[in-house]
């Protein structure tokens, strides 16, 4: 019997739908585009798979709720069982997609938005919903070119936008993990902490903010899995 998280998304409905665009934004990072036919609210996610054989993953909305497409950014796992058939679908291919669901919903009052990697996706959604004029985003990438979607980003954030990156050195960028530069900051109170991202990364910036007297219960995680 199937029990827990895996076990309730393989048994969500999901419905048959033509891909628009699958889109290389960067290399191994993609954006898929089909129709939008359920309202979401910013933050949350879908299952997805390209076919019954295939056990549906989840994917962070990354559009806006009132864009008549629905987008994902997921990356490819080469040794994983979906992502790179996710990788070869062309327009007119069908996706299997769910209704959207989740909890981790972006909200007016002022945050930092914590990422690592595609975990920035639900935070461009809460971006195009309006909901970034109080926010700092910090995004941590190994490589310049996983900074996805820097460019609304900036245009949106400016120098609410902090990019660390691990593995190379760039006009803007911090020189280092997203921890290390939590790590020097002091942090503001009376605010909201949103994390998305790798368990690792949850967990480990997690323990900074509460080492730094952040109250847990400010703290939103969503963990990719
Ligand atoms: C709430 C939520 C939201 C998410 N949102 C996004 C998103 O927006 N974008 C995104 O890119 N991802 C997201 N994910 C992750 C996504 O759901 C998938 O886990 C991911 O895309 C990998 O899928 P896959 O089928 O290609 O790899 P899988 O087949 O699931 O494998 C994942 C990795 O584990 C390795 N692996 C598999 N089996 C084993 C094994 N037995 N032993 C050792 N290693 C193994 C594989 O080699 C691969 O590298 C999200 C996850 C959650 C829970």
């Amino acid at each position: 019997m199937d029990i827990g998280l895996s076990g309730f998304i393989k048994k969500l409905p999901l419905v048959s739908l033509p891909v628009i665009e699958n889109l290389q934004i960067s290399p191994g990072a993609f954006v898929l585009t089909v129709e939008r036919i359920s309202d979401f609210l910013p933050g949350q996610v879908v299952a997805l798979s390209t076919d019954d054989k295939i056990a549906p993953r989840l994917y962070s909305i990354c559009s806006a709720p009132d864009n008549e497409y629905l987008q994902v950014l997921f990356s490819l796992k080469p040794d994983g069982e979906l992502t790179p058939l996710l990788a070869r679908l062309k327009p007119g291919d069908t996706l299997r997609v769910s209704a959207p669901f989740g909890a981790f919903l972006g909200d007016d009052r002022p945050a930092w938005w914590i990422a690592a990697g595609t975990g920035v996706a639900p935070y461009r959604a809460m971006m195009l919903a309006g909901l970034a004029h109080n926010k700092k985003l910090i995004h941590g990438g190994r490589f310049a070119n996983q900074f996805y979607f820097q460019d609304e980003f900036l245009d949106c954030l400016g120098e609410s936008y902090i990019r660390c990156c691990s593995q190379e050195t760039g006009d803007g960028l911090f020189s280092g993990r997203l921890t290390q530069w939590l790590r020097e900051q002091v942090l503001p109170s009376e605010i909201s902490f949103f994390l998305c991202g790798s368990v690792e990364m949850v967990v480990e910036t997690r323990d900074i903010l509460i080492s730094k007297g952040v109250d847990i219960d400010n703290i939103m995680s969503e963990v990719y899995f």
